[in-house]
């Protein structure tokens, strides 16, 4: 694996006693790989990430992976309300939904996954802990998005995509708040208040992006609460 070294200033150390237990991914939102190579590298802009792949498949090392790169921001998952204390945060170039949101190139995908390999393996980050930016931080992000190929990716070994299984004809979705209780199980961070509230419905967008990305919904439908149940399943 070739990496190309393009230093950024914007990190610090991470806390003494920290690991790295998780892989978060992104899209970088700008028109052009350099553009963002150049926010990402930019004292001012006080952003980073520890890579960056461009559209080719060029896998660029921006902040040593032993260092606490700035690429979540106010972000939580299950019990860890400081993200970038523990990731490993990997840009992806794509216009994202602002630019022109477009397919990730195979050459691109082919990198992700080679790179991702080597980090999970290097931390052994466990599958559940493979995420979106719009995961761990659903109402200000929907990064990677839809288009991103998380079913490719699990059948590599990067993260987890429960088989597609069809609804059962017996099957109930419940109340609001099983519903939001599921989502925090899953690792969501949202208020259980039995109302389907925007924080919910931004969640629910999330889990869809990345589990369910042909239903982006933001309801509690049948095949989302479904599909919620067999990814909950996946994770025990
Ligand atoms: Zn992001």
């Amino acid at each position: 694996m070739k990496i190309i070294q393009n230093p950024s200033p914007n990190f610090e150390n991470r806390p003494p006693g920290v690991s790295v237990n998780l892989l978060l991914f992104h899209y970088t939102g700008m028109k052009s790989a350099s553009e963002a190579i150049a926010r990402l590298c930019n004292p001012n802009s006080k952003v980073s990430a520890h890579y960056l792949i461009d559209e080719g498949g060029n896998i660029f090392s921006l902040v040593e992976e032993n260092k606490r790169a700035w690429h979540a921001g106010v972000a939580s998952w299950n019990d860890d309300v400081d993200i970038n204390n523990i990731s490993v945060g990997v840009e992806i170039a794509n216009p994202g939904h602002e630019f022109g949101y477009s397919r990730y190139p195979e050459r691109q995908m082919v990198a992700v996954e080679t790179l991702s390999i080597d980090i999970i393996k290097r931390h052994s980050i466990r599958a559940a802990r493979v995420l979106a930016h719009s995961d761990v931080s659903p109402s200000r992000k929907c990064d990677p998005g839809e288009l991103f190929d998380w079913e490719r990716l699990a059948a590599a070994g990067i993260g987890i995509w429960p088989k597609m299984l069809p609804v059962s004809v017996d099957f109930e979705i419940g109340s609001i708040r099983r519903c939001q209780k599921q989502l925090k199980m899953i690792g969501y961070s949202l208020k259980v208040t039995g109302v389907l509230d925007e924080c919910t419905r931004d969640t629910i967008l999330a889990f869809q992006r990345h589990w369910l990305p042909n239903r982006l919904t933001g309801k509690f439908d049948v095949e989302t609460v479904w599909r919620m149940e067999s990814l909950l399943r996946a994770l025990e």
